[in-house]
């Protein structure tokens, strides 16, 4: 799959869209040695062990939580989802994403956390010095913060301060530069 490649809820990838190498990349995880949640596509893994390392030169100690995600795996969470909540209610953009939709497919997303927040996943992680750190820092390896505040209703998904997304260095930092999400980008070229 190309780096620069574009997932969302209208952007679907099918069920046989497999990274090609999946790897795991040297960094602290929060999750079980063995899980599939800690591989990532090659270039992201790589960018990650550089983005981390930088982290830890200047005190940041970040921490992996959730990376590749299959299609399969996707369908589950979404079926429980759809199990416990039957009907979804409220904005679209707070519901679970419908397999194919989420980017944890491509091998290039990966979720993030540190311990001021005990490794969850909420917006608070989003204030903490290393989700500052993260946001400032990522682009500079290569990633976006793929759901910004404020363009939910673009991206489709609410803010995830802890969602980074591998885009290749050269696209973060137009992106990064232009304020555009990944969704504005496609839709000016
Ligand atoms: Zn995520």
């Amino acid at each position: 799959m190309d780096a620069t490649i574009l997932v969302n809820r209208t952007h679907r990838l099918p069920r046989k869209a497999i990274p090609q190498t999946l790897v795991e990349p040297e960094i602290i995880f929060d999750a079980p040695v063995g899980d599939r949640k800690r591989l990532l596509a090659v270039s992201a893994a790589k960018g990650v062990e550089a983005l981390f390392a930088r982290g830890k030169e200047e005190g940041i100690y970040l921490c992996g939580v959730s990376g590749y995600r299959s299609y399969e795996r996707q369908e589950e969470l979404y079926q429980k989802k759809r199990r416990e909540q039957p009907k979804e209610t409220g904005d679209p953009v707070h519901w679970i994403a419908p397999p194919g939709a989420s980017e944890h497919q491509t091998g290039l997303a990966l979720d993030v956390s540190c311990q001021a927040v005990d490794y969850q996943l909420d917006e608070r992680f989003g204030e903490t010095r290393e989700g500052r750190w993260l946001k400032r820092c990522a682009p500079l390896y290569g990633f976006i913060l793929r759901y910004p505040k404020g363009k939910e209703h673009i991206t489709g998904y609410g803010w995830e301060p802890w969602h980074i997304r591998y885009v290749t260095r050269s696209l973060a930092l137009y992106l990064t530069l232009t304020g555009l999400t990944l969704e504005e980008y496609y839709e000016q070229k």
